[in-house]
C-alpha cells in the first residue's frame, strides 16, 4: 500500500503538468464536496423547518375546522329545535312538514345528514346526501335508523352535564364514518324529540385538505383510522394506525404537544403530527396532518445534483484549462530539453526559437547563448588540439624518427615547418659555426643548401642583430651580412621570414622562409602559425643541439676507443717481448744472488724482487690479453695448495723484507689437494701478496690464511696497510682502475692485477671480495672449489704458442 502511494507520489512529482493541475483540482474538489454538502443541507434544513411549521399550522387549522364543524352541528341542531313548526310536526309525526322545514336549514348550513327522532325513540325522518356530493338535489330521504345511538338515548333521557344537553360522537353509518351531534327538541321544557346532525368524515377531511394543502387523517380513541386523505388503497389504514402507546401518550399529554413521526405509505414518505380531536371538552378521537417528505428529499437531491453538476463542470474546466496551460508550458520545456540534448550531442547549430517574455523565454535565450559560447569554445579547443597534434607529429618526427642523426634531424625540421607554414618556396636551416663565426646553410628544400650563401655572424646577424629577436620577423635580404650578397637576389628573393634557433640561452642558427610566388612574406604568418612556428623553432633548436652533442660525444668515444686499442696493442707486444728475457733475468738474478759478496746482497735482493714484480705484471698483462682474445683456459691438475702458497710466500719474502714487513702464513696441516690450474693459482696469490706488500707502509704485518671451506677452500690475505674506501671497493676489480693514495704516490702498477685475479678466480668457479677500512688495512678473500667444473675440456688442447710462454719457470727461483 505504502509502496503504491510512493509510486503515485513519484509519478506526480515527475510531471510538471500534474504538479500544476493537481493542487487546483484538489482545491476545487474540496470546495465542491463542502459546497454540495452545505447547500444540500441548507436546502433540506430550510425546507424541513418550513415544512414542520406548516405541519403545525395545518394541525391548528384542522383543530379549528373540527371545532367549527362541531359548532355548526350544535348551531344547526339548535336552529332546527327552535324552528317553528318542528315541534308540532314531531308531535304529529308529520314527515312532509318536517321535510319542508328541514331542507332549507340543511342546504343553508351545508349539512350532510339530519335525523329526526320522536320522544318515543322512533325515527320520523332522515335526510342525507351521499358522501362526496354537494348539490341540493343530492339530498334524499333515508331509512337508516339512528334512534338506538347512545347519544340519542342520552338526549331523550334528558341527561344534562356541565356542557349542556347536546352530545357528539363518531359513528359508522351505511359504511361511512360520520361525526354526529344530537340535541333535544323541546316544547315547554318537555323533550318531544331528538335532532341528529351529521357530517361525513371523509367530506370533512377533504375540505380541510383543500384549505390547508395537507393530508389529514382521523382516528378513534383506540387509534384506529377512521378516515384519511392520503391515497394508497388497502395498506393505508394499517400504515397510519396509531399504536396504543401513542394514543395513551397523546391522551396523557392532553394535546399540549403534538408528537411527530415519519411513516411510509406505498412509495411515499410522510411526516405526521398527531393531536387530540376534542369535542365538548373531551377527547373524541385523534387527528393527524401529514405532508409527503419525498419532495424534501427530492429537493435536497435536486440541490445536490445541481451542485454536483456545477462543481463537476468546474472541475472539468480546471482540468481542461490546467491541462491546456500546463501543456503549453511543458511543451516548451520539452522543446528546450530536446534542444539541450541535441547540443549535448554536438549539434551547435540548434537554437530554441522561443521568443516569449516569460521565464521560459529567458531560459531559452540563456540556452541559446550557452550553445553559442559552447560552439565558440569547442572551435577554439579544436584549433588548439589540431595545433597540438601538428606539434606532436612534428616533434616526433624531429626527435624520435630522426634518430639523433643531425642530417636526419635537419630534414625532419624542414619537413615539419613546411607543414606548418604553408605557401613557402624555400626553407633553409643555417647553423652557427662558432669557430669561424659563420652561419652556414646546412639543410634546405626544395633547393640544395649550396645554392645559398654563407652569412657572417657579426653585429648585423649575430646576438645583437637579427638573431636576438625571439619572434619570427620579416626582413629584406639586403639587411643580411652575406659573404656573397648577390646569392639571394640571384634566386629572385628580396624579402625573407627569419626565426632564430635558440637552445637554452645559446643561438645555434636560424630558419629562413621565402614565400611562394609574389606573396609578401608577412602573409606567411598568422597569429596561430606564428605561435606554432616559435614552438617548433624551440623544439628544433633543442633537437639540433642534442644531435650536435651526440655527434661530438660519438667522436670523442671513437677517439678514446682508438687510444684504448693502441694501449692494449702496446701492452700485448710489450708483454710478449718482455716475458722471455724476464725469465732469463730472473734465473740469472737468483743464481747471482747466492754468489755475490755480502755487501752486494741487498742490491742483489732488490734485483730479484724487482724482476719477480715485473714478471707478475707481465703475466697479468698476458692473462688479460688472453681473456680479451677468448683464449684463456685452465690446465687442471691436482694441486697441493699449501705447497703452492708456501712457495709464493717464499718468493715474495725478499720483497716483504725490503719494506720491513712480516708475512705470517696460517696453513692447515691436513688439506687434500684441490683440482686447479697451479700456475694460475700462483698468479692469483702473487698479485694479492704483491698488492698487500705494496699498499702497506713500512714495517707492516701481512697474514695469509688458508681454510677448509666445505666444498671449497678459503684463502685470505690480510694487511694493515692504507685500506680502501667503501666507494672504491667494487671498482678496484675493474681494468686499469687505481686508487691514488697520497703517501704511496709513485708506486708501480697498471691497475690490471685485481682484474686478472677476479677473472682467474671466476674461471675456477670461485669468488673474490674485499673487506677493508681506510687506514686500518684490507683483507682479500678468495674461494676456490675443491673440484673445479672443467672449463678447459671444451677448449683447444695445449698447442697454443702463447701458452708455452707461461711454462713454469719458478723452479729456477731459489727458495
Ligand atoms: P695495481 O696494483 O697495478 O695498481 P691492481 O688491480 O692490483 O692494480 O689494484 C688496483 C688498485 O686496488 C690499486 O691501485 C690499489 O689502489 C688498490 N689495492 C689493491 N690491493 C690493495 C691493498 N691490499 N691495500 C690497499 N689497496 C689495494
Amino acid at each position: 500500500m505504502f509502496r503504491y502511494i510512493q509510486r503515485i507520489v513519484s509519478y506526480v512529482s515527475s510531471r510538471i503538468r500534474l504538479k500544476i493541475i493537481l493542487p487546483f483540482a484538489l482545491l476545487t474538489l474540496m470546495v465542491a464536496v463542502t459546497g454540495t454538502y452545505l447547500s444540500t443541507r441548507l436546502v433540506a434544513g430550510s425546507l424541513e423547518e418550513r415544512f414542520t411549521g406548516q405541519l403545525f399550522e395545518a394541525g391548528k387549522a384542522v383543530a379549528d375546522g373540527l371545532a367549527q364543524r362541531e359548532q355548526l352541528h350544535l348551531s344547526t341542531a339548535r336552529v332546527i329545535a327552535f324552528t317553528t313548526g318542528i315541534d308540532e310536526s314531531l308531535l304529529s309525526n308529520n314527515q312532509t312538514q318536517l321535510q319542508n322545514l328541514l331542507f332549507p336549514i340543511m342546504v343553508n348550513n351545508n349539512i350532510d345528514r339530519v335525523d329526526m327522532i320522536n320522544a318515543d325513540g322512533l325515527p320520523l325522518l332522515a335526510i342525507h346526501r351521499t358522501p362526496g356530493t354537494n348539490a341540493i338535489e343530492d339530498y334524499m330521504i333515508t331509512t337508516a335508523n339512528l334512534a338506538d345511538m347512545p347519544i340519542v338515548n342520552k338526549v331523550l333521557q334528558g341527561v344534562v352535564d356541565a356542557r349542556g344537553d347536546k352530545y357528539t360522537t363518531l359513528a359508522t353509518i351505511d359504511g361511512y364514518e360520520m361525526l354526529l351531534t344530537a340535541g333535544p327538541v323541546k316544547q315547554e321544557d318537555q323533550i318531544i324529540g331528538v335532532v341528529l346532525v351529521g357530517s361525513y368524515i371523509q367530506n370533512l377531511l377533504n375540505s380541510f385538505k383543500q384549505i390547508i394543502f395537507t393530508d389529514v387523517s382521523l382516528y378513534d380513541l383506540e387509534g384506529q383510522l377512521i378516515g384519511t386523505t392520503i391515497p394508497g388503497g388497502g395498506e393505508t389504514p394499517a400504515a397510519l394506525a396509531m399504536t396504543p402507546t401513542e394514543t395513551r401518550l397523546l391522551l396523557a399529554l392532553e394535546g399540549e404537544t403534538s408528537p411527530q413521526k415519519s411513516i411510509s405509505v406505498g412509495e411515499n414518505e410522510y411526516d405526521l403530527i398527531y393531536s387530540i380531536f376534542w369535542a365538548r371538552g373531551a377527547p373524541l378521537g385523534f387527528y393527524s396532518v401529514a405532508t409527503p417528505t419525498t419532495f424534501i428529499v427530492s429537493q435536497g437531491t435536486n440541490a445536490r445534483n445541481q451542485m454536483v453538476i456545477i462543481f463537476t463542470t468546474a472541475l472539468l474546466m480546471v482540468f481542461g484549462i490546467g491541462y491546456v496551460m500546463s501543456s503549453r508550458i511543458t511543451g516548451r520545456l520539452h522543446h528546450l530539453m530536446e534542444n539541450a540534448m541535441a547540443v549535448a550531442d554536438g549539434d551547435f547549430t540548434r537554437r530554441t526559437q522561443i521568443s516569449t517574455n516569460d521565464e521560459i523565454g529567458s531560459l531559452a535565450r540563456s540556452l541559446d547563448y550557452m550553445t553559442e559560447s559552447l560552439a565558440n569554445y569547442t572551435h577554439a579547443l579544436q584549433d588548439k588540439i589540431d595545433e597540438l597534434i601538428t606539434l606532436h607529429e612534428s616533434s616526433t618526427a624531429v626527435t624520435i624518427k630522426s634518430n639523433l642523426n643531425l642530417d636526419q634531424v635537419l630534414q625532419a625540421i624542414i619537413a615539419s615547418v613546411r607543414g606548418v607554414i604553408r605557401n613557402t618556396d624555400q626553407v633553409i636551416i643555417y647553423l652557427l659555426d662558432e669557430k669561424n663565426q659563420t652561419l652556414i646553410p646546412k639543410a634546405s628544400a626544395p633547393q640544395a643548401p649550396h645554392s645559398f650563401p654563407m652569412l657572417a655572424f657579426g653585429e648585423q646577424n649575430g646576438e645583437r642583430g637579427l638573431l636576438a629577436a625571439t619572434r619570427p620577423q620579416v626582413i629584406s635580404v639586403s639587411n643580411l651580412a652575406s659573404y656573397s650578397p648577390g646569392a639571394f637576389s640571384a634566386n629572385g628573393i628580396t624579402d625573407i621570414l627569419v626565426t632564430s634557433l635558440i637552445a637554452g640561452q645559446e643561438i645555434i642558427g636560424m630558419l629562413i622562409f621565402t614565400p611562394a610566388g609574389n606573396q609578401p612574406p608577412a602573409e606567411l604568418l598568422n597569429k596561430d602559425s606564428e605561435r606554432l612556428l616559435r614552438t617548433l623553432a624551440n623544439q628544433a633548436a633543442i633537437a639540433i643541439k642534442n644531435a650536435q652533442l651526440f655527434e661530438a660525444t660519438q667522436r670523442a668515444y671513437q677517439e678514446l676507443q682508438q687510444l684504448d686499442d693502441l694501449k692494449t696493442e702496446f701492452i700485448n707486444i710489450a708483454a710478449h717481448e718482455l716475458r722471455t728475457p724476464l725469465g732469463a733475468m730472473m734465473g740469472y738474478a737468483s743464481f747471482a744472488q747466492k754468489r755475490v759478496p755480502p755487501n752486494l746482497q741487498k742490491t742483489m735482493n732488490f734485483l730479484v724482487v724487482s724482476t719477480l714484480r715485473m714478471r707478475t705484471m707481465v703475466d697479468a698483462m698476458l692473462t688479460i690479453q688472453r681473456l680479451d682474445a677468448g683464449k684463456a683456459f685452465l690446465r687442471l691438475n691436482s694441486v697441493d695448495i699449501q705447497k703452492t702458497i708456501r712457495k709464493t710466500v717464499t718468493d715474495f719474502q725478499p720483497m716483504a723484507e725490503l719494506a720491513g714487513h712480516i708475512i705470517v702464513a696460517n696453513l692447515p696441516d691436513e688439506l687434500p689437494p684441490i683440482e686447479a690450474d697451479a700456475e694460475k693459482i700462483d698468479l692469483i696469490f702473487s698479485n694479492l701478496l704483491s698488492n698487500a706488500i705494496k699498499f702497506t707502509p713500512e714495517d707492516g704485518h701481512i697474514q695469509v690464511t688458508l681454510q677448509d671451506y666445505g666444498e671449497s677452500i678459503l684463502l685470505s690475505v690480510r694487511d694493515n696497510g692504507v685500506g680502501i674506501a667503501k666507494e672504491n671497493q667494487e671498482r678496484i676489480f675493474e681494468r686499469f682502475y687505481q686508487v691514488r693514495v697520497a703517501h704511496l704516490a709513485g708506486h708501480s702498477g697498471m691497475g690490471i692485477g685485481l682484474t686478472t685475479v677476479k677473472h682467474l678466480v671466476e674461471l675456477h668457479g670461485g669468488q673474490v671480495w674485499v673487506e677493508s677500512e681506510v687506514g686500518q688495512g684490507s683483507t682479500f678473500f678468495i674461494t676456490l672449489p675443491k673440484t673445479t667444473a672443467d672449463n678447459s675440456r671444451n677448449t683447444p688442447a695445449l698447442t697454443s704458442a702463447e701458452f708455452q710462454l707461461i711454462e713454469p719457470e719458478t723452479s729456477v727461483i731459489p727458495v
